[in-house]
């Protein structure tokens, strides 16, 4: 099987996805071409973002395939997600030691799911042999002028996430178990198959001041939005949303929650005056946990004491 063969019988299908056909922006002309073509609809912006994972960095080794190219696509989608972008395209580019059919099958279907829930098709690639490593660009749109940045956060604004921290990070540990408990399960399907809060971060366009998804860990991400906006925060670690399956199987939960990353959560901020302007299921997707203040730093409090905690997310090259 040629390169071609491989594009043509594993990754052309995934350009054919539906998308909703209201979109204002979409993939016009697919794989195949020099270029793909994207139409970008009137008064819209295009966005797009590149993630690269690298196998025994960003998941392990033998990392089961199907999961590999789901959780690949979901992680990069979040991105979106954090800017308040609709969904358009994603190119990939794949670097593999071997064309494997066995594997290609599994990666492409997971890719494939992925790709059908978050509305995403296919528009072209790079297919190169090395090293198992793939990088895949997602492409987004949104109304010219409001992304969702980092550096809108002011004084007073609330700080708001989703869903709930540490799944993800407590599951690191768990990869190998053979038997997991359900509550292990629970944290092992929260790393394996994150879920990209697009329509939460579009909910949040022109009502969210900054917004950042939770990759590196809360208090790491929180000081990304604190220093692009150049202001300061007080967190309220006991307000943190836990799961009862971190809660249940960790003593140091709320440690992982703060410090931990890959849980794709949204870390927002907000004037308190645009909270009423958030319908009722958005706001049930949203926990308060803290404030932005003037003063710069970040001060956690932990049953009214100050608290200091060390860890501040991974970085590569220290
Ligand atoms: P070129 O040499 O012009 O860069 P390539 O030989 O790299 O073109 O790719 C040929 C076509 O196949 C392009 O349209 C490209 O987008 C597509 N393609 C290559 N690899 C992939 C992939 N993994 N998934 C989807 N499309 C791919
Ligand atoms: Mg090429």
């Amino acid at each position: 099987m040629g390169e071609f063969e491989l594009i043509r019988r594993y990754f052309s299908p995934l350009s054919a996805i539906s998308v909703p056909s209201e979109s204002a922006s979409r993939l016009e002309l697919g794989p195949g071409d020099d270029c793909a073509i994207q139409r970008v609809a009137a008064g819209w912006q295009p966005v797009f973002s590149v993630d690269t994972l690298v196998e025994g960095v960003h998941f392990p080794k033998d990392y089961a395939p199907h999961r590999l190219g789901y959780r690949a696509l979901a992680v990069a989608a979040s991105d979106l997600a954090a800017m308040g972008a609709d969904p358009v395209c994603f190119t990939l580019a794949l670097t593999l030691p071997d064309a494997d059919k066995r594997w290609l099958k599994d990666f492409s279907a997971g890719l494939h799911e992925a790709a059908t829930e978050f509305g995403l098709p296919l528009a072209g690639g790079d297919t190169t042999r090395g090293p198992l490593t793939l990088s895949i660009q997602v492409h987004g749109t949104v109304p010219e002028g409001a992304a969702i940045l980092r550096g809108g956060a002011e004084p007073g604004d609330l700080i708001l996430v989703s869903g709930s921290l540490g799944d993800a990070g407590a599951a690191l540990d768990l990869l190998t178990v053979s038997a997991p408990t359900p509550d292990q399960q629970a944290l092992l399907n929260r790393y394996h198959r994150p879920s990209p809060r697009l329509s939460l971060g579009r909910e949040l366009r022109g009502i969210a001041s900054a917004a950042i998804d939770v990759s590196d860990g809360l208090l790491a991400d929180l000081q990304h939005i604190l220093d692009a906006s150049g202001v300061g925060a007080e967190l309220d670690a006991d307000a943190v949303p836990l799961s009862s399956a971190i809660v249940d199987s960790r003593s140091d939960a709320l440690e992982v929650a703060l410090t931990a990353g890959d849980d794709y959560e949204l870390c927002v901020t907000l004037p308190e005056s645009h909270w009423r302007r958030l319908t009722e299921s958005v706001r049930q997707q949203l926990t308060l946990i803290g404030k932005i203040t003037e003063a710069s730093g970040l001060v956690i409090r932990q049953n009214g004491q100050r608290r200091d905690i060390a860890c501040r997310g991974y970085t590569h090259f220290e």
